[in-house]
This record gives C-alpha cells, sequence and structure tokens, in this order.
C-alpha cells in the first residue's frame, strides 16, 4: 500500500533516506508543504524562497520521472502541517508517513506534533537520518556532553564515521502508475521573485542560481574538475572563484553531503581527511556544516535568539539604525567591508572570509546586536540556513562557540591587504574605486574619498576595537 514521503529541505530524488527506505515498501506518493509565513518569520528571504520553490517544481519533474505523483500545499505555517499531512494520506490512503529529520528546535516541534498526530490517527510515521552523518546527542565527549569546541568534534567525527554513513541510498525504481494525480504548483506570488545574479564567472546559466539536483550535479562535478585541488590555497580569496558555491544545494537537499563525499573519496584514493590537501579541507568545511547542526540541538537556546555564551547576554550593545542601515547598504568607509555588503544583496551569497569580515564589523566594529545581521543575512541569503548562520554569527561576534578569544577582532584593512591583494574584489563590486591604484582602494585617502564619493569611514577601527574590548572586558 501508499507510503507518503514528505519533502522538506531535501528536494532530490537521488540518495534520499526516506524516499529509499518509503520505496523499499510500497509505491510512493510524494508531498511538499509551502509555509511561507513560517520561513518569512525565520527571516527567509525572496532569493532562497525563490530558489525553493523552483527546487520543488525539479523536484515534481525528477519524481515524474519515476511515476511517482508530488502533492503540493500552501499550509502557511508549521502549525498547520499535522492536518494537511493527514488529509494527503486520507486522500492516497497512505500506509504510512516517511520523513528526513530536521534539527532546529520549530522544526523538531513540528515533526514531533505531526508524529502524534499520525499516532492518533492510526498510521504509522517514520522519520530518517540523513542530513548529517551522526545524529546529533551520537557524537559526545568524554563527559558525554555536545562538544562546545569545532576542533575536538572534527577528531571524533573523523575517528567514527564509518562507510554505512556514507553509502549512498538506493533510487527507486519507476513504480507502476498510480490513480493519484501530481499537483499543479501555483507560480510565486510577485514580491517573492528576484534579481540574484550568480557568483560563478564560468559558466552562462540561464538561471543564476539554477534549482534542482542536476545543477547541484553539475556544480559538484565543476568543482572537482576545476576547483577541489586548489581549495586550500584559493578557499580565502574572494577575488577568486575558488569555492565549490554548493551552500544552497546543501542547505535546501538538492545534494546530500553522501554524494559531496563520496566524490571527494573517489577523487582522493579513497580518504577524506588525508592524500589531497584540497579534498581534505573542503572535507572539514562540509564537518563544520554538522557541527553547527549538532549545537542546534545541544544547545537549544540558539533557536530562540539566545547567545551560545549565557554571559554574553548582559552585554551592552548598541543601538543605531543610521550605522546598521549604512552596514547593510555598503556605506561603512571600509572598502572590503562595502564591497562584501553589495555582493550579498547583488547575488544572495557571500564569500566566506567576507562573511566573517562583515559579521565581526558589525558586532564588534559598530557594536551593534549580531541578531540583526544575522537576521538580514538569512533575508538575504540563497544559501540561509538556521544552524551555520547562527553559529557564523556567534562565532563572529564572540558569544558563539569560537575557542580563540573575544579580543580577537579583524583589522578590516588589513584584511583586505591580505586576501583581496590586488584589491580586484573591492574593484568589481566598489566600481567607484575601481580606478584608484589597487594600494589605495582598501584605504582611499581622504582627498580621493572626496574625489569618488566613496564615505569617510564610520569608526575608526582603533577606538572602536578598544570599545569593544571594554564592551567584553565588563562581563566577566
Ligand atoms: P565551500 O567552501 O565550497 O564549502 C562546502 C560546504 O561546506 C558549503 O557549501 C557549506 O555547506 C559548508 N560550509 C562551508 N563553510 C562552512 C561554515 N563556516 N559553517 C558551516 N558550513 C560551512 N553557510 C550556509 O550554508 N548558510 C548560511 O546561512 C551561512 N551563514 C553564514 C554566516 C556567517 C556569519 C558565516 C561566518 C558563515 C556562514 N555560512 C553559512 C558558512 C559559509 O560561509 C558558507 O557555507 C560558504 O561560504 C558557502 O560557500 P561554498 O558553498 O562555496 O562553500
Amino acid at each position: 500500500s501508499v507510503q507518503l514521503v514528505w519533502f522538506r529541505n531535501d528536494l532530490r530524488t537521488l540518495d534520499h533516506s526516506a524516499l529509499s527506505a518509503a520505496a523499499a515498501k510500497g509505491p510512493v506518493v510524494g508531498i511538499h508543504l509551502a509555509c511561507r509565513r513560517q520561513w518569512r518569520s525565520h527571516d527567509h528571504g525572496a532569493n532562497k524562497i525563490s530558489f525553493l520553490h523552483r527546487g520543488v517544481v525539479a523536484l515534481q519533474k525528477e519524481l515524474a520521472a519515476l511515476d511517482i505523483p508530488l502533492l503540493y500545499a500552501d499550509i502557511h505555517d508549521f502549525a498547520a502541517a499535522p492536518k494537511a499531512l493527514l488529509d494527503a494520506a486520507r486522500r492516497c490512503d497512505a500506509e504510512a508517513l516517511h520523513f528526513n529529520r530536521e534539527y532546529p528546535l520549530d522544526e523538531r516541534v513540528r515533526d514531533e506534533k505531526v508524529a502524534d498526530a499520525f499516532e492518533q490517527a492510526g498510521i504509522s510515521s517514520f522519520s530518517y537520518a540523513d542530513h548529517i552523518a551522526f545524529e546529533p546527542g551520537e557524537l559526545l565527549t568524554g563527559q558525554d556532553e555536545y562538544y562546545k569546541v569545532f576542533t575536538p568534534f572534527a577528531k571524533a567525527w573523523h575517528q567514527r564515521i564509518d562507510a554505512d554513513q556514507l553509502a549512498l541510498r538506493d533510487t527507486p525504481r519507476r513504480q507502476t502508475r498510480l490513480d493519484i494525480a501530481s499537483d499543479p504548483i501555483p507560480e510565486l506570488p510577485e514580491p517573492d521573485r528576484s534579481d540574484i545574479v550568480s557568483t560563478s564567472s564560468s559558466r552562462v546559466e540561464d538561471e543564476p542560481w539554477p534549482a534542482g539536483q542536476e545543477a547541484a550535479a553539475d556544480r559538484l562535478s565543476h568543482f572537482l574538475k576545476q576547483r577541489a585541488r586548489r581549495y586550500d590555497n584559493d578557499r580565502d580569496f574572494p577575488a577568486v572563484a575558488g569555492t565549490s558555491e554548493l551552500s544552497a544545494y546543501l542547505s535546501a537537499g538538492m545534494i546530500s553531503y553522501r554524494q559531496c563525499l563520496q566524490a571527494v573519496m573517489a577523487n582522493n584514493g579513497g580518504h577524506l581527511a588525508d592524500g589531497d590537501a584540497g579534498l581534505a579541507s573542503w572535507t572539514n568545511e562540509l564537518v563544520w556544516r554538522e557541527f553547527y547542526q549538532h549545537i542546534a540541538v545541544g544547545f537549544p537556546r540558539v533557536c530562540r535568539r539566545r547567545p551560545f555564551k549565557l554571559e554574553t547576554e548582559k552585554l551592552n550593545w548598541r543601538y543605531s539604525d543610521k550605522d546598521f542601515e549604512a552596514w547593510c547598504e555598503g556605506r561603512t568607509g571600509y572598502p572590503l567591508v562595502d564591497a562584501a555588503m553589495r555582493q550579498l544583496v547583488a547575488t544572495g551569497w557571500m564569500h566566506n572570509r567576507l562573511r566573517m569580515v562583515t559579521a565581526m564589523f558589525l558586532s564588534k566594529h559598530l557594536l551593534l546586536d549580531w541578531r540583526r545581521g544575522e537576521s538580514f543575512f538569512m533575508q538575504q541569503l540563497v544559501d540561509g540556513d538556521f544552524a551555520s548562520n547562527n553559529g557564523g554569527w556567534q562565532w563572529a561576534a564572540s558569544t558563539g562557540t569560537d575557542a580563540a578569544p573575544y579580543f580577537r577582532i579583524f583589522n578590516p584593512t588589513t584584511q583586505s591587504q591580505r586576501f583581496d591583494p590586488d584589491a580586484r574584489f573591492i574593484a568589481r563590486w566598489l566600481p567607484e574605486l575601481a580606478d584608484l591604484p589597487a594600494k589605495h582602494r582598501h584605504q582611499p585617502s581622504p582627498e580621493q574619498r572626496h574625489q569618488t564619493g566613496y564615505p569617510a569611514p564610520i569608526v575608526d577601527h582603533r577606538r572602536a576595537r578598544e570599545r569593544a574590548l571594554e564592551a567584553f572586558k565588563n562581563l566577566s
């Protein structure tokens, strides 16, 4: 009898734990619930919502090739999920519901309510580990606690990872056609459309972030052929297209971590941590992704807009809309920060080095509450992922899991000289500075600022640093 598979942030048919398990039991019907009001309350912006929507359209086609229908409902928020799923289960006379587990708090509460509702209705429901290799709680310290620091977590991850966790799940075979039709997927309402431009310079694409598992597989193979072996050298330089740009695909589940790591091993003599330095370093980033998912479960306060380090709750953040807007709009007078913010707003993506630089600038130099920045990032990012975004922000603001003390404060000018040595990235995103000699683009003189219309720095680095140190010092 029919098995209902609920697709959420796992919009693919390949290597999909729930789909694979369901198909082994009987014919499958898929369902997707669009929860746009809930997503908006989680700060998902137009870029992300459009990407997910296009991903669902692609998924419906991928499923159709297997004769699996995809049902669709707009339910606004998570609270309506149990009823919508039960209605669907009854409509297709399903024997059971199957879905892959998600880890942020609201998602876990939603899934518990769904499982309860199915139990009460006498219909089975099954959830599966799929998004990460270890379930939160499976990798603990010697004291049976969640890891609070990345390096020992990564060490334990590498020691314990085994072939089962990396094995690709079976793709279902084409099934006998059911007497159930797919639902039409409505067009996105106008405000959810976006004009995003991809940062991938090497290919011409009709869609800036083409959605779906095929597009994800193309990116992975392009990365492996063109970028992976230089990844450890190139990954910190925003002017170089050196990273995979797979984050949006991983967070929407158009590709799985297993597919990525299998590809690493296939290109690296079966190794993850050893062998090619580029591939080993890339694997490490996927472990970071997993680390933050564990943090979201181990320390659920981070899902309630609270800091990981509780003592930082007392921090006296400044409040200035003017400074916040200057940061959002790329008008701080620090060229690398401004170039990065303009990249984010124009493309829905920002290079990792620059996410760190801009987040630290907001929370340390401007001493503005990191949560404002976290929300703004989420509203812009096509790859917005609660655990990684929150983890990255708290790391930068020294309220999170960073092992380094709060007095590590990046100097945005020296970061610029070091990681954008020819100021090519700055020239690309701040055209007003493009004609200055490269070395002046990092820190234009007052006269050059006057001539180009580029603003004066909104804070003095040294004084801002002292102000931040003072604020953090007073906490203990
Ligand atoms: P690659 O360098 O090719 O890395 C491969 C994959 O590893 C990425 O696609 C991503 O899934 C994962 N990854 C890489 N770095 C990290 C990291 N530091 N933490 C967690 N996972 C990582 N990543 C998101 O996916 N969504 C977010 O919303 C997000 N917000 C961030 C906010 C801040 C303030 C910071 C500092 C980092 C954030 N990151 C986020 C992590 C990282 O910046 C992006 O994953 C990365 O830039 C994506 O580019 P890529 O796919 O080319 O990465």
